[in-house]
């Protein structure tokens, strides 16, 4: 029997392994027990595997020099340095040097995503403190794992279970997860044009609830794509439909899609079951009732219409319906 569950990264105390410095975890119900079922863990936790074990002494970000950055920005991770809390020693260089073949390690790993635990300054995706010897931290940095882990792949839907709580960004990276898995299998194999172009058009309407402009914009890319060197197109390929997808399809783009996808079986259905589902869509759009009303009898029409261009699409089920993430967006 093949396991063909994405394997998903995870810094190790979000699953219950007692890792943290005080020898605690921050086990995290909702990736243990329901988005577990459906995918493999590979988890990772930083310091224990750099050495420093449990219990040990707590860590933080501090700036090394000055610096001036715009709101929102993130510090220059060049001019940070990760410091032992009481000692002051720096252990910079110790996780640098774990994290950087790691992250290696993780790219050969077939990884799917990444859960990082939030506020960490080893694992932290964003907003970590850091602190200045002139004044109190500010929330403007990253972990120096999740650094080197996103730097080498920069494509990977990675996020922290903190934001993981809401809805949106869940069925976001969630969704993120399963398109990544079957985009790295296209290119994996010996893929063709041909293939590229069926991938494209499961996924046009997925694309297009995230962001119309690469919609547009990677159809005109896949159809110049002989034109273009293999190795060259794929890359710019995978990075463009990885970064459409991080965009949160909002209910005003996912009300366009359905009456969009309306637009296919409209003539084959009566005025009144064409009003119900307009009705519903609208609905959604205003924010009354969630994406699963409308989404479950617009897949009864596409079903009942049998139609093949709706039926081969990704966004009808991008994700195992058991976690029912369409039920809260
Ligand atoms: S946050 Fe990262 S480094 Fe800290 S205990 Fe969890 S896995 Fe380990």
């Amino acid at each position: 029997m093949t396991d063909d569950r994405p394997r998903i990264g995870i810094s190790a105390c979000l699953l219950g392994q007692p890792v943290r410095f005080d020898t605690g975890h921050k086990r995290d119900p909702f990736l243990v027990e329901t988005f577990g079922e459906h995918v493999e863990w590979v988890p990772v936790c930083p310091e224990m595997e750099a050495g420093f074990g449990t219990p040990r002494e707590s860590m933080r970000l501090v700036l090394t020099e000055p610096q001036v950055r715009e709101r929102g920005e993130r510090y220059d991770p060049s001019k940070i340095a990760l410091r032992l809390n009481k000692q002051g020693t720096d252990v910079t260089e110790r996780l640098v040097s774990y994290s950087k073949p790691r992250a290696e390690e993780l790219a050969a790993a077939g990884l799917s995503g990444f859960v990082l635990k939030k506020d960490s300054p080893s694992c932290g995706m964003e907003r970590v403190k850091v602190y200045s010897p002139e004044g109190p931290g500010e929330r403007a940095g990253r972990g120096l794992f999740a650094e080197a882990l996103m730097a080498r792949l920069p494509n990977l839907p990675v996020e922290e279970e903190g934001r993981l709580g809401d809805p949106r960004l869940r069925e976001n990276f969630v969704e993120r997860v399963f398109a990544y898995q079957r985009l790295v299998a296209l290119f994996a194999g010996r893929w063709t044009v041909g293939s590229v172009v069926a991938f494209h058009t499961a996924h046009k309407l997925t694309l297009m609830a995230h962001s119309p402009v690469a919609y547009r914009e990677l159809g005109q890319m896949v159809a110049d794509a002989k034109q273009r060197e293999r190795g060259e197109f794929a890359g710019e390929y995978q990075a463009r439909f990885m970064k459409a997808l991080a965009a949160i399809a909002t209910p005003k783009r996912q009300a366009n899609v359905l009456q969009h996808m309306l637009g296919y079986f409209s003539n084959d259905i009566d005025q009144d079951a064409r009003n119900e589902l307009l009705q519903l869509i609208e609905e959604h759009r205003l924010g009354s009732v969630p994406l699963v009303v409308p989404m479950t009898l617009m897949k009864h029409h596409v079903r009942r219409q049998q139609v093949t261009y709706l039926l081969g699409q990704t966004y009808l089920d991008p994700h195992p319906r058991e976690l029912s993430l369409r039920n809260h967006v």
